[in-house]
């Protein structure tokens, strides 16, 4: 377990070197799982509001389904985006010419020269990095599936998330992780 500034990271992230590769995985993580992707409140009202920016990269199924509502309910009340059906490719995506799962509201951010996170789930942007803010501070772990692929000879997997890891805790706090893995010669 490391401790940079006040975010827990587990022994198993910092040690695994990882960069997505989608050319491999096809974007398998915005279609299997046990349920739709967690979101919040905040995100699930960004998503509503958006909508209708992201629906002409939808299928007219898909549409329909977000229109009725973009979530449901797990056993404990937390939200998750609502599915077609299980392990079919999440409502909010669509499948590019190479047959990669894509990401509508990523699609959308990057060319109106938005902020992902703006938009996106904060756990899709980071998946397999699962990051929870809890009493104790920030915690991260990841969870890698069978189905992840990664490029050759990939970094540290919290540096392949660098960009996105900087917009929450700061370009210092990355800075900070470089300088640990510089040290240990992990980098
Ligand atoms: S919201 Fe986007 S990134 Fe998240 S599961 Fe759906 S398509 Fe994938």
């Amino acid at each position: 377990m490391k401790l940079i500034g006040n975010v827990i990271i587990s022994d198993e992230v910092w040690d695994t070197k990882f960069d997505c590769d989608l050319t491999k995985c096809k974007g398998k993580c915005c279609q299997y799982g046990d349920i739709g992707s967690p979101i919040t409140e905040e995100e699930e009202e960004l998503i509503k509001k958006n909508l209708k920016n992201v629906a002409p990269m939808l299928s007219e199924e898909n549409l329909k389904l977000l229109e009725k509502g973009i979530t449901i309910k797990d056993q404990r009340g937390d939200l998750h985006i609502v599915e077609g059906a299980h392990n079919t490719p999440c409502p909010l995506s669509f499948i590019n010419k190479e047959g990669i799962v894509m990401c509508s509201l990523h699609d959308y951010c990057l060319k109106k020269k938005k902020k992902v996170l703006d938009l996106k789930p904060l756990w899709c942007s980071l998946f397999p990095l699962i990051i929870k803010n809890t009493s104790v501070g920030w915690i991260i772990n990841c969870y890698l599936p069978e189905f992840c692929k990664s490029k050759e000879n990939p970094q540290p997997l919290l540096l392949s998330f660098s960009e996105y890891l900087s917009a929450i805790f700061g370009e210092q706090w990355v800075e900070a992780v470089r300088k640990e893995y510089a040290k240990e010669g992990l980098g």
